[in-house]
């Protein structure tokens, strides 16, 4: 079973999280950028199953948390500052984007 979100903050250029379990994670926000879910960020494929990962332009504005929030309890939505805002990471993606997480 995924832990709990305890805490989830920005530490300078680190998102912070501190889960249910007492473990602390601290990525940095470009990776977990660059780990976008989103169809944008990710290419949906067609019906035929082909789907070609998009280039994806990031700026340094890509790296910078305007604000987040927490949806439906079990999803974490950051806004971005270069304003994209449409990636939800699942609890479970975010601890898996933990390599020292359990
Ligand atoms: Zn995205």
């Amino acid at each position: 079973m995924t832990p709990q979100i305890t805490v989830l903050q920005t530490i300078g250029r680190e998102l912070a999280i501190v889960w249910s379990d007492g473990h602390e994670t601290y990525l940095p926000l470009e990776e977990v950028r660059k780990a976008c879910p989103c169809a944008v960020c990710c290419g949906e494929p067609d019906v035929l199953g082909r789907g070609d990962k998009p280039q994806v332009r990031h700026t340094p504005a890509s790296f910078e948390l305007d604000s987040s929030e927490m949806v439906g309890g079990y999803g974490w939505k950051p806004r971005w500052a270069d304003g994209h805002a449409t990636g939800i990471y699942s609890i479970g993606y975010l601890r898996r984007l933990d390599p020292s997480a359990a």
